[in-house]
């Protein structure tokens, strides 16, 4: 009896470290997640450079040449 009480501690002891290091890992992956970038696409129809800006903005300077462009929509 004292054996098995012994046996079956190790054993909970051990899946609830595994669970830990699961919950710990997944965690992790999940803060160091790329996130999704809000910015809108533009690109310049004079000189087709294509560059991001905030997305509350309808038009945005071109940084190459100035122009003033709309932001690509999908
Ligand atoms: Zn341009």
């Amino acid at each position: 009896m004292q054996v098995e009480a012994i046996m079956l501690l190790y054993l909970l002891l051990t899946l609830g470290g595994v669970t830990l290091l699961a919950l710990y890992t997944a965690h992790r992956q999940r803060r160091f997640a790329p996130t999704q970038s809000e910015d809108s696409i533009f690109r310049c129809v004079d000189c087709g450079a294509v560059y991001t800006d905030d997305a509350d903005v309808d038009l945005s300077r071109c940084p190459q040449c100035g122009r003033m462009n709309d932001p690509i929509r999908f």
